[in-house]
């Protein structure tokens, strides 16, 4: 079978590509000015994912000023809320024990937040998306930006081809992609975005001073006893530091209480590490082990785990939100409240923002970078650029060591973010792992132990992974692509013994000897892959590229 080259080509004024709370805020907004205007506007949504919220993991604690302004009601109308924050309280680790901070950080203040599960919260986003008029297609994953003849000007995305052969050749169930035309097309596919990766290649969008920079979030919906830690207790929201990394190390753990007796767990570790030996995947299950936390999820059972990566970066590392006919929202576009670990009422509201600098757009008939860029100057004069601008320098401060860590976060708590040094700079996340002596390969291995996993409370890798229902069409081209396989073996494996196989929780990356050669090579499980990009960012010689596998593919979350 030949593969065609007579793709279906539909048209939309606006297509908003990614199902997550940037795009959806987005698409609401836009088909509520619209309607305030009487337009009639032919709107997508395509989002990689099988359902919208497949792929949507958080931590998550909302601050509900972006859904108060978009859905004045939001409550009445059914917003999945699992709980409200009674209290917060904040604990730093040591091996055994657990120190509550004196004082919880501003930023951790959470009183009266809601504590949600996202994939549920997006979910609904979408219903009311969609009655408003907005077409949603789930399953669709954009692999390719298209431009027009001025080879700078985005018209649309293509969506990737289904059916393609593992040795790149089309089956008889073969369906190509389809070029959906915009006028003007959002992308909110998130932290490290793969299309925006693309375009910011081409035209130039980041300033390279400042790199984007990013953390990896574990996470598992665990169910407890009907009685447990949280009955009766005032605080529901807890966030730890330090152990089981060093303080040294950025990272942190929050505990949230849901409804039903249940509770999300999670460990963000801070990319920047420079122990090449860490297990991302490990390091979750000893933060579960504490003797602190271990209490808390005591009797529980997982009933559902995921990893996601989020940006830190903040304000120096906003992409240009806006080129002709396309603007950048959300994750993508560093749109977090970083010492508030925070992003998903910033993301709503960046979405809300372009949504109306389209709406003006359309109006005036005028899809140029100039005209689009009112989003940008609507950013400037609003609360996000407060808290987006807030947490500038906040993860350069936090890739410091000890105890320069702590003056500069110091004085940028006093100072609204400025600091000691306002711009910081960082290195990045690929740079930052520092090459092995002979001997830390075995005191490694002591770290993790060898059977520390129950299949109830304490999974392991692979168990994680079918938690996560994650799957991939196993006859498909691989979605990651390794650039110089012998780099892995003949460097990467010598100076970092091989990385891959610990930064990535999924157990996507296995160094395995070739029986007859006894030769060492890299063996990939892509079907186990959960769509964190954690690889693409953390690779040391920046040698493994994530792409959108088949859409539909991946994990299928839905209470995370
Ligand atoms: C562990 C963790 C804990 C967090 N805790 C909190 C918290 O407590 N409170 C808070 O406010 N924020 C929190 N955040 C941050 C918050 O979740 C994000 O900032 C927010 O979800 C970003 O929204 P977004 O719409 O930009 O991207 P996302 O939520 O990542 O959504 C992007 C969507 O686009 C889809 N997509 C990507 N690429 C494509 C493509 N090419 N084609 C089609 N679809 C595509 C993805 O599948 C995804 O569904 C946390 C994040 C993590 C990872
Ligand atoms: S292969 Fe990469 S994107 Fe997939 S789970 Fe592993 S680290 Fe994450």
């Amino acid at each position: 079978m030949q593969m065609t080259n007579t793709r279906e080509q539909i048209e939309f004024d606006v297509l908003f590509v990614g199902g997550g709370p940037a795009n959806l805020a987005g698409a609401i907004r836009l088909m509520q000015l619209a309607g305030e205007k009487n337009l009639e506007l032919e709107v997508a949504l395509i989002e990689k994912g099988a359902d919208i919220g497949s792929h949507a993991l958080s931590g998550a604690i909302m601050d509900p000023v972006a859904v108060k302004e978009l859905i004045p009601n939001y409550k009445e109308v059914g917003c999945p809320i699992e709980n409200d924050v009674r209290g917060d309280s904040f604990y730093v680790l040591t091996k055994q024990w657990q120190y509550a901070a004196p004082f919880v950080p501003k930023y951790m203040k959470n009183k009266g937040f809601h504590i949600i599960s996202l994939s549920r919260f997006v979910r609904w986003l979408a219903s009311i998306a969609q009655d408003l008029g907005v077409n949603i297609f789930p399953g669709f994953a954009g692999t390719e930006v298209l431009y027009g003849q001025d080879n700078k000007t985005v018209i649309g995305v293509r969506t990737g081809d289904k059916g393609i052969g593992h040795d790149g050749q089309p089956k008889s169930n073969f369906e190509p992609g389809i070029d959906i035309m915009a006028k003007v097309t959002s992308f909110g596919e998130g932290a490290k975005g793969s299309l925006l990766r693309e375009i910011a290649t081409k035209l130039r969008l980041f300033d390279p001073k400042v790199p984007q920079t990013f953390e990896t979030g574990i996470k598992e919906v665990i169910q407890l006893p009907e009685s447990n830690f949280f009955s009766d207790n005032p605080v529901n929201d807890i966030h730890t530091l330090g152990y089981p990394l060093d303080l040294d190390t950025h990272s942190g753990g929050f505990i949230y209480e849901m409804k039903n007796n249940k509770v999300s767990v999670g460990l963000v570790v801070g990319l920047g590490y420079h122990n090449p030996m860490i297990d991302l995947y490990e390091e979750f299950i000893r933060f579960k082990k504490h003797p602190f936390v271990r209490g808390i999820i005591s009797g529980g059972r997982v009933v559902e785990q995921g990893t996601r990566t989020l940006g830190n970066g903040s304000y120096y590392t906003m992409p240009k939100l806006a080129v002709d006919g396309a603007v950048f929202v959300g994750a993508s576009a560093s749109m977090l409240n970083a010492p508030a670990l925070k992003g998903i009422h910033t993301s709503m509201k960046s979405g809300m923002l372009a949504a109306k600098a389209i709406l003006e757009a359309l109006s005036k008939e005028d899809f140029t970078q100039q005209t689009l860029y009112a989003y940008h100057d609507m950013f400037n004069k609003s609360w996000l650029k407060d808290e987006v601008y807030e947490g500038r320098n906040f993860a350069q401060a936090l890739s410091k060591k000890m105890p320069a860590k702590i003056f500069h976060l110091g004085a940028q708590y006093l100072t609204q973010g400025r600091g000691f040094v306002d711009k910081m700079s960082i290195e990045k996340d690929s740079n930052t792992l520092s090459p092995l002596k002979d001997g830390d390969f075995q005191t490694a291995g002591r770290r993790y132990g060898k059977h520390d996993h129950d299949d109830v409370l304490f999974l392991d890798k692979l168990t994680g992974v079918y938690m996560s229902k994650t799957q991939h069409r196993e006859d498909q081209p691989c979605h990651l692509i390794i650039h110089n396989p012998e780099l892995c073996v003949n460097e990467c494996l010598k100076d970092y013994r091989a990385p891959c196989t610990r930064f990535c929780p999924g157990n996507v990356y296995e160094m395995e000897i070739e029986q007859g050669t006894q030769e060492k090579r890299l063996k990939l499980n892509p079907s186990n892959c959960l769509h964190c990009k954690t690889c693409e960012i953390k690779d040391p010689y920046e040698n493994i590229t994530w792409t959108c596998p088949e859409g539909g593919d991946g994990p299928k979350y839905t209470m995370l």
